[in-house]
């Protein structure tokens, strides 16, 4: 039997960490998870709090002595803790880049400290406007200047990357990057842009559902179950170490048919009576001015599965079936997320 392991989970209280908290107390292992609770949020972690072996600390990565005894107390860390979403880059690009940069490099210098393990959550977003898909981990970057606030995020994941690598190559940390691509679950909220949340609570509330441009744009949606079981096989994989993984589902979805599936399931009408429920928005009303969405986001996940044999399960009519269900039992969060 595999012996227990102590977690650190950065941004434990957030959507894809408290799921990767649950399924690491599911197995036995002890979870310490660390929040300044920005975007994750304590209900997500409530009914973990009793669970033996379950630890919280609200507050932030940057405080270097909690940080310090955190990292020294346990086997490995998922730094999971990372502002995220496409609004919040436009709004508060400041918080975005200080917080993705200066909390990484703390993370990585405290592991440094004892030599443990890091598992970097990085992003999709760092492939930038390519449009050579399928993403391949060894891929150029296309990206837009300096001066379009969008690429900050791609550019402050990028320099993670690179500050892991580093440590990694000179300081010889063991450190695994995985490359997220769209996640979806219960417990995302819309409250940052994602899209899956917010046609799903547009669709229950009965308004119109937001689709941007023409639709035509596509998505891969990963369950955040199938994401969290590639962290597990990931942080034991001795031969993942020093390397990127993207992690995501390849079966892609126009935003288009999205919001039909949505609709159809929500309403229980079928697909092809969808229309009446969709309003396209122009671009340039949903974003601001020279904001650029991506067309395509497809990743290739062979070297995941080559390394571990990872494969997504979880089909998006399943994974909207859960979103669904739980905005349906949760209407304070949808209520919440409503007024943004
Ligand atoms: N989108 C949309 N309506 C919304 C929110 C998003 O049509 O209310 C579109 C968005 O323009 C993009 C896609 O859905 O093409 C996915 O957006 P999200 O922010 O979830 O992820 P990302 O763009 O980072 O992949």
């Amino acid at each position: 039997m595999k012996n227990k392991q102590h977690y650190l989970i950065t941004g434990g209280a957030g959507f894809i960490g408290s799921h990767l908290a649950e399924a690491l107390l599911a197995r036995g292992d002890e979870v310490t998870i660390i929040d300044n609770l920005s975007t994750g949020r304590f209900d997500n972690i409530q009914h973990l709090v009793d669970r033996p072996g379950f630890h919280f600390v609200i507050d932030t990565i940057t405080h270097e002595m909690v940080m310090d005894r955190l990292v020294s107390e346990c086997d490995a860390i998922f730094h999971l803790a990372a502002a995220v979403g496409v609004q919040l880059i436009i709004e508060n690009p400041v918080h975005v880049i200080e917080t993705n940069v200066l909390g990484t490099h703390a993370v990585l210098k405290a592991a440094a400290r004892y030599r443990k393990l890091v598992l970097l959550a990085s992003t999709s977003e760092i492939y930038g406007k390519s449009v050579q898909v399928p993403f391949r981990e060894n891929d150029d970057r296309v990206l837009g200047p300096t001066t379009k606030a969008r690429w900050s995020y791609s550019d402050s994941k990028a320099v993670d990357e690179f500050l892991a690598l580093a440590y990694h190559h000179q300081l010889d940390l063991p450190v695994i990057i995985c490359r997220f691509f769209n996640t979806v679950g219960p417990r995302q909220t819309g409250q940052y842009g994602m899209v899956v949340p917010r046609f799903v609570q547009q669709a229950l509330r009965g308004e119109p559902i937001t689709v941007y441009g023409d639709g035509e744009q596509s998505r891969c949606f990963c369950n955040v179950a199938d994401v969290v079981r590639a962290l597990l096989l990931l942080v034991e994989c001795k031969s993942a170490i020093g390397e990127v993984f993207n992690v995501g589902n390849t079966q892609e979805t126009t935003i288009l048919n999205l919001a039909r599936q949505i609709v159809a399931q929500v309403k229980a009408i079928p697909v092809e009576q969808t229309d009446a429920y969709i309003t396209l928005i122009p671009y340039s009303e949903a974003y601001a001015p020279g904001f650029e969405d991506m067309q395509r986001r497809v990743p290739d996940a062979s070297k995941l599965k080559h390394f571990t044999g990872w494969e997504p399960q979880i089909l998006l009519d399943e994974t909207l079936r859960q979103v669904i269900a739980y905005y349906r039992t949760n209407s304070s969060i949808a209520a919440e997320s409503a007024k943004v």
